[in-house]
């Protein structure tokens, strides 16, 4: 007889994390558009050089054994009644018997004229690269000489979006921008700043946390505006509206954390969804008409998970055991589970010397909590193998940042 074939689509915290679970249960195989996977919580760490690409974005082939057939591609389309997925540049689309929907997001630009176009996103290895690079040439164009008023003109950096992203994300710049001044000897300070349309920061985290997050907002000189609006998006400035008042602001580079939209390859599926587009799932991960097919992560809407993990790495990966213990009843015959997901605690980078940490309720900040939080990583990390090897590359060569040097030392560093 021959045996059941299981498609993952989607190759992040749901996706691996079910073809971990799955592995050798029948033939799986997880398609995915990169050949790693992305820790995205420590994306930052990844831009300050605190940690390094391989420590969080292991490739699939490192972390998958034979009993996963991984296949690199982009996913154009699923057939829900034909039971098959087409992948670009694949001749043969993948037919299943069971099917996995872990897409993930993409960044929302809102409709905002030019974001897309002149903004750096910032969910992939290559988007931090990127932003590392940008902020490297626009230290290295300023010459020794330059009153301190036109240097913080010409390193004036915004960031879009005041969540968890936006606050770990300037901070971060901010630290490694303020450093790079110290080293190079640059008079006056650089700007980054935070534009966010609501009238406050971190609007979904929890009090004891956000006093830590405010103060660190403070310490790494990071300036706020809040109620105020990125309406367009220019080469190199961008231009904001405040109290009904626009203003056009140059830019060294803007960065766009503003939002998550819903993969387009999900959008064009005819099933049930819920308020902003995303699948509606039974309380076993499975699409309310398609039995042989479970969504989850960022694309699912899970009735009975509290709000506050909704778009999370955590409820993405206490769903994928759940996907993958029901995908094996499921072909079994067997009956499916349900399961209640906790909140597994909340952990923010700080700039590059602290962080901070919320657990049983009680949150804690400063240098230890950044040693806490990467502690708490290490364990989340996929793979037994790989976790030992990152938790003790972490422990025995440390986790210092690593310093924006001009161009040709950051090539050869
Ligand atoms: C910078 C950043 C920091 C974050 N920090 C935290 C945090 O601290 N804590 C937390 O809980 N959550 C955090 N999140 C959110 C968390 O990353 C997501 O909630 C989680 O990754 C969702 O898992 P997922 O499997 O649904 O999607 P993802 O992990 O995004 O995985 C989707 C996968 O699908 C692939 N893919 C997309 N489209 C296609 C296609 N058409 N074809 C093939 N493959 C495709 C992608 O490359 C990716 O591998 C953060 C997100 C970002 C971007």
């Amino acid at each position: 007889m021959s045996r059941k074939r299981i498609v993952i689509v989607g190759g992040g915290f749901g996706g691996l994390f079910t073809a971990l679970g799955l592995a050798g249960a029948a033939d799986v195989s997880l398609v995915s558009d990169e050949d790693h996977f992305v820790f995205t919580p420590m994306l930052y760490e990844y831009l300050s050089g605190e940690v390094e690409e391989w420590h969080i974005a292991p490739r699939y082939a490192e972390l998958l054994n034979d009993n996963v057939n991984f296949v690199q591609g982009c996913v154009t389309r699923i057939d829900l009644t034909a039971h098959s997925v087409t992948v670009e540049n694949h001749k043969q689309p993948l037919s299943y018997d069971a099917l996995v929907l872990a897409l993930g997001g993409l960044t929302n630009y809102a409709g905002v004229p030019g974001a897309e176009q002149y903004s750096i996103p910032f969910r992939k290895i290559q988007h931090a690269d990127r932003l590392r690079q940008t902020m490297v040439e626009a230290l290295d164009r300023v010459p020794p000489d330059l009153p301190p008023q036109d240097v913080k003109h010409a390193l004036t950096f915004a960031v879009v979006g005041g969540g968890a992203s936006g606050v770990e994300l300037s901070t971060k710049m901010s630290d490694l921008l303020r450093d790079a001044f110290k080293r190079r000897h640059l008079p006056g300070e650089p700007r980054v700043l935070v534009l966010e349309m609501g009238d406050k920061v971190v609007p979904g985290m929890g009090e004891p946390i956000r006093e830590y997050v405010e103060q660190a907002l403070i310490d790494s000189h990071v300036e706020l505006h809040t109620l105020t609006r990125v309406v367009k998006v220019n080469a190199s400035s961008l231009v904001t509206e405040h109290g009904g008042k626009q203003e056009e602001l140059d830019v060294a580079a803007v960065v766009w954390v503003g939002g998550v939209r819903i993969n387009p390859v999900i959008e064009q599926l005819p099933v049930s969804k819920h308020g902003r587009g995303l699948l509606n799932v039974l309380p076993t991960l499975q699409l309310v008409e398609h039995a042989n097919v479970f969504a989850l992560g960022d694309i699912a809407y899970y009735p009975d998970a509290a709000p506050i993990l909704a778009g999370t790495a955590q409820l993405a990966f206490q769903e994928a055991d759940l996907a993958a213990g029901n995908v094996k009843a499921f072909l079994a015959g067997h009956e499916l589970k349900k399961r209640q997901f906790e909140e597994l605690g909340e952990t923010v980078s700080l700039g590059t010397e602290k962080a901070a940490v919320l657990t049983g309720g009680k949150a804690f900040g400063g240098p230890l909590a950044r040693q806490a939080r990467f502690a708490l990583y290490t364990a989340r990390l996929p793979t037994w193998h790989h976790r030992l090897r990152v938790g003790a590359s972490w422990f025995f060569e440390g986790t210092s940042p690593r310093p924006l040097l001009p161009l040709g030392f950051e090539r050869s560093g």
